[in-house]
């Protein structure tokens, strides 16, 4: 029986998990779930998986939560704070961590879990994006394990190597799909004008906001490439986008003798949930059976540079000095929340993120303290350039 602690529970990932935990109780238990603020749909949660423990980040929704628990006989301990998150998340009693926190708020967390030596089941991709270098070592000085649940690394891993210490030998490259998002056929002159709304309504996956918004810029394969780039250790010219409206082919490894192994299945992220949990044994996931008769067709394209400028800013930040994701990551998160407060244009996204990449000073990038300042510091570019534009 393996205890798993699912951070981020009340979200898209967070769900999509404890479905698929809520098909095998025999094999998992949730040791902890923690969230910022849904202490209503948390509690659903706790009544149903009763676990040791309920984090929520914000100190009344925690209150409203122990009361209605207590008020319902409830044994799950409810604590508090970002610091409550870290604590469960490296907890002795816990053998998996989900790490499914939007957003640079899920660092700290997914942090401690790779220095506990958890298995690490990683969502919130921002971990590494924001600390790839340090991530790693921690993941290496804790003797834990990282499993991707991104649906194209997750296909990455499936088609590489089973040893190692063969990925930097037999593999030339690696091709992460993108469905092209919402906008992947509107004309780009009307992109100015798309809504939240608009950008939200991905045609193949149900997503959180933040991501939705990333995949409407093509952001999100931005940071896939970071990713990707941490999580096998390739080098960024050798990590390729190829457009794929389908979703179907969630990704590809190039292997020097010509082979190309693609991991395919419909779009449901349960599956590379299940994967994560289970690897390498496989697991039920609940996600429907691929037809591929009644797909019919699987179409492939280059990505259009001047529809999704925002591709090209991965291959900058990676080439700049460490640091320089933290602060796409940091400008991206700040544009995409101002777009959805319907203070930004859709195609102010881009202008401010770019922007700030350029003119962001970054010093010290070593340490978690550091990274957090840079974070902070990477911020205050566009948001004063939003507000300019609002005036
Ligand atoms: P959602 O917006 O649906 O959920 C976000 C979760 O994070 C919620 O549980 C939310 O809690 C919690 N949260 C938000 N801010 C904080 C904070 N400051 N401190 C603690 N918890 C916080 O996001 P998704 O599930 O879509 O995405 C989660 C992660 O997984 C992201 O990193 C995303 O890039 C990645 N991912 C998502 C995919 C998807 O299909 N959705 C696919 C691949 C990767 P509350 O509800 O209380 O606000």
């Amino acid at each position: 029986m393996k205890r798993v602690t699912v951070l981020g529970s009340t979200g898209s990932i967070g769900r999509s998990t404890l479905d698929v935990l809520g098909l095998h109780p025999d094999r998992y238990g949730v040791h902890a779930l923690g969230a910022q603020r849904n202490d209503a749909v948390l509690l659903e949660q706790c009544l149903r998986f009763a676990p040791r423990y309920a984090v929520l980040v914000d100190a009344d929704a925690a209150q409203r939560l122990g009361a209605a628990l207590r008020a319902r006989g409830s044994a799950t301990e409810v604590l508090c704070g970002g610091d409550a998150l870290e604590q469960v998340a490296a907890d002795a009693q816990t053998d998996v961590v989900m790490a499914a926190i939007v957003g640079v708020a899920g660092l700290g967390s997914s942090l401690a879990a790779a220095r506990a030596g958890k298995r690490v089941l990683l969502a919130n991709k921002e971990s590494l994006v924001v600390a790839g270098a340090l991530f790693m070592r921690a993941l290496r000085d804790g003797g834990g394990e990282l499993l991707p649940i991104d649906s194209e690394h997750s296909a990455i891993l499936q088609g590489m190597p089973a040893d190692r210490s063969r990925w930097a030998h037999d593999v030339r490259e690696i091709t992460l799909t993108a469905s092209g998002g919402p906008f992947r056929t509107v004309n780009p002159e009307h992109l100015e004008t798309m809504t939240p709304q608009q950008a939200c309504a991905h045609p193949n996956w149900s997503m959180g906001p933040k991501i939705s918004v990333d995949s409407a810029t093509m952001m999100n394969k931005a940071l896939e490439i970071i990713e990707a780039h941490h999580l096998f250790g390739i080098a960024a010219h050798r990590i390729k986008v190829l457009i794929h409206p389908q979703s179907i082919v969630h990704s590809m490894v190039t292997y020097h003798d010509g082979s190309v192994l693609a991991q395919l299945g419909v779009p449901d992220m349960r599956t590379p949930i299940a994967c994560g949990l289970a690897w390498p044994q496989r697991l039920a996931s609940g996600a429907s059976w691929l037809d591929l008769a009644r797909v019919g067709r699987l179409d492939f394209a280059e990505p259009d540079a001047q529809r999704f400028p925002a591709l090209q800013l991965a291959y900058q930040a990676l080439g700049m000095a460490d640091g320089a994701c933290a602060v796409l990551n940091a400008a991206n998160e700040e544009t995409v929340a101002a777009f959805l407060q319907g203070r930004a244009r859709f195609t102010d996204i881009h202008r401010a993120n770019a922007a700030a990449l350029e003119r962001t000073p970054i010093d010290d990038a070593s340490s978690l303290e550091a990274l957090r300042e840079l974070d902070a510091r990477a911020r205050r570019d566009p948001r004063a350039e939003l507000a300019r534009r609002a005036r």
